[in-house]
C-alpha cells in the first residue's frame, strides 16, 4: 500500500459488525438455528451448501444477489442495478436469452424477494430461503439474543484502540451502524472501544438510508465528500453509497475474490492500524 488514505481525509466513518471485529461464530449460530427449522433430510444439504459458501466455493457469494422466487443467483452492476449474469443454485449459468425479459429494468433490493448478499449474515439466510424457510427473522432474533449473553465473546483486534485514538487526533471519527443502541454499547465494551469515537450513530438502516446518514454526518463535521472516508465490510451498505457520493471507501473483505469495491480492499482493519498511527 503506497497511499495512506487517512492523510487525505478529515472525517472517517466506520461500520461496526464485521469491521471492528471479525469473529464469525455468530453466523454459524444463525445457520444452526435456521437449520433446526428444516426437515432432517434437508439439513445435510443446507450445511453442505453453507460450508461451500464460506469457502468461496459456491455460486452464492458475498457481492451477489439472490432472487428468492426464481431461486437464482444474480450478479448486479452495483451502481446502476442492471443484471449482468444469472446462475442456478447448482452453479450452472442461465443463458441471457432466458433471463433478459425477466430483468429488463434495474433491480432494487427488498431483502425479501430479492436479497443483496452484502455480508456474512446473508449466507445462512439465503441458504435457508433456498431450502424453504420463509421467515428467517426468528432465527436472526435468537442469534442477536445469543450475542447478548455471557457465552458470546469477541476477539479484540490488537492495537485497534490505539490506532483509532491516534487517528482521532487529526480526523473526526464516527461509528455508523445498523445495530441497536444497547447492542452497540455491549459490543464496544467487549471490544474495549468505549469512548473512542467522536460520535456513535445506531439503528442507521443501511443500505436504504446510508446516503442520508453520510450527508448528516458530513454536515455535522463540516467535511466535504472528497475528504470523507467510509470503511466497512458490506459493499452495499458502506462502499457503493460512499462512491456514489464521491467519498473515499475502504472495503474489508476476508475473501480473496474477484468481487471488489471501493478505493482499497483489505482483509482486516488490522491492516490499517499502522496507517492510522502514521498520519
Ligand atoms: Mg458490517
Amino acid at each position: 500500500m503506497t497511499v495512506n488514505l487517512f492523510n487525505n481525509v478529515d472525517l472517517v466513518i466506520f461500520d461496526l459488525d464485521g469491521t471492528l471485529y471479525e469473529d464469525t461464530d455468530h453466523f454459524d449460530y444463525y445457520a444452526n438455528t435456521l437449520a433446526q427449522e428444516l426437515e432432517t433430510s434437508k439439513q445435510d444439504q443446507f450445511f453442505a451448501d453453507y460450508e461451500k459458501m464460506k469457502k468461496g466455493q459456491h455460486t452464492v457469494a458475498i457481492g451477489k444477489a439472490y432472487d428468492v422466487r426464481r431461486d437464482v443467483i444474480v450478479e448486479v452492476e452495483p451502481f446502476n442495478g442492471h443484471v449482468e449474469k444469472v446462475h442456478r443454485w447448482n452453479g450452472e449459468e442461465v443463458p441471457q436469452s432466458e433471463w433478459k425479459d425477466m430483468y429488463q429494468t434495474p433491480v432494487t433490493y427488498d431483502f425479501d424477494t430479492l436479497i443483496a448478499i452484502g455480508d456474512g449474515w446473508w449466507l445462512p439466510n439465503v441458504a435457508a430461503r433456498h431450502y424453504g424457510i420463509e421467515n428467517p427473522q426468528p432465527a436472526y432474533d435468537a442469534t442477536k439474543e445469543y450475542m447478548a449473553t455471557e457465552d458470546f465473546s469477541l476477539t479484540i483486534i490488537e492495537g485497534l484502540r490505539e490506532g483509532l485514538l491516534a487517528l482521532k487526533e487529526k480526523n473526526s471519527i464516527v461509528l455508523l451502524t445498523n445495530s441497536t443502541e444497547d447492542d452497540v454499547e455491549r459490543l464496544l465494551h467487549l471490544l474495549d472501544l468505549e469512548h473512542v469515537f467522536h460520535d456513535v450513530v445506531t439503528s442507521a438502516r443501511k443500505p436504504q438510508h446510508t446516503v442520508e446518514r453520510f450527508k448528516e454526518i458530513m454536515a455535522t463535521y463540516n467535511a466535504s465528500t472528497e475528504r470523507t472516508l467510509s470503511i466497512g465490510d458490506n459493499y452495499l451498505n458502506e462502499i457503493i453509497p460512499a462512491q456514489t457520493l464521491g467519498m473515499k471507501a475502504i472495503y474489508i473483505d476476508l475473501e480473496e475474490g474477484p468481487m471488489s469495491f471501493g478505493d482499497l480492499k483489505v482483509r482486516s482493519i488490522s491492516d490499517l492500524i499502522e496507517q492510522m498511527k502514521e498520519i
